[in-house]
């Protein structure tokens, strides 16, 4: 997922926090420093068990928007509709260009030719209690350019940012999923499980994306 120029909605009280560079589309590669305190979470934090963890983080930040009784459900919900929304996409979406393939390859993804991107307007979850968790962990808004789900992507048409920026940053998650898929774990339930935990900018997936994606005007 990746933020576009006008940062506002549900997440941006806590994305503001810290590196706003990330909301405007500089990259981070720009990581927060690492302190002392936090050296735990450089190994697999509770609740974090692929090989993308925060970098840093604040321990004590324990935003779980979506409250520990209900993540699992909310999760399998969630999981429901991405993947539908995976099949859309790998059904309506087009094949990635030379161009684009090359950026895939920048970003590591094993399989450029299993993407497909669909480009126009976001798609939104007809089920309300998918809307609201996703609402709540800060998937859904105006701010949000592009998804990914699996090799599936959706950019959002006419967004201010730079484009092969925010395709870089997309096609990043694809290569996280492609790993962690290979770690035998389910890459949306992390994803969201990281997001609940530390919020957008501190999520290890993040934090990897805005730090592997091309810089505007490259
Ligand atoms: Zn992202």
């Amino acid at each position: 997922m990746r933020i576009g120029e006008q940062s506002s909605g549900v997440a941006s009280d806590e994305l503001d926090r810290g590196n706003t560079n990330t909301l405007t589309g500089t990259p981070a590669n720009h990581t927060l420093p690492a302190s002392p305190a936090l050296q735990g979470l450089t190994s697999r934090p509770p609740g974090s068990r692929s090989s993308y963890v925060p970098t840093a983080g604040t321990p004590e930040l324990k935003l779980r928007p979506i409250e520990q009784g209900s993540l699992a459900s909310t999760i399998k919900a969630i999981e429901k509709w991405a993947g539908k929304m995976e099949e859309k996409a790998l059904t309506d979406g087009r094949c990635l260009m030379a161009d684009e393939i090359a950026i895939a390859q920048r970003m590591s993804v094993a399989h450029p030719e299993r993407v497909r991107v669909v480009i126009g307007k976001l798609p939104n979850p007809g089920n309300a209690s998918v809307y609201l968790a996703m609402s709540k962990v800060g998937l859904l808004g105006d701010h949000i350019t592009g998804l990914t789900f699996g090799y599936g992507i959706y950019i959002k048409e006419g967004h201010d940012g730079d484009a092969t920026t925010l395709l870089s940053h997309e096609l990043r998650h694809v290569k996280q999923y492609e790993d962690v898929r290979r770690e035998k774990i389910n890459y949306l339930a992390e994803y969201v499980h990281q997001l609940n935990q530390y919020g957008y900018r501190l999520s290890g997936f993040e934090q990897d994306a805005y730090a592997h994606q091309i810089p505007p005007g490259n």
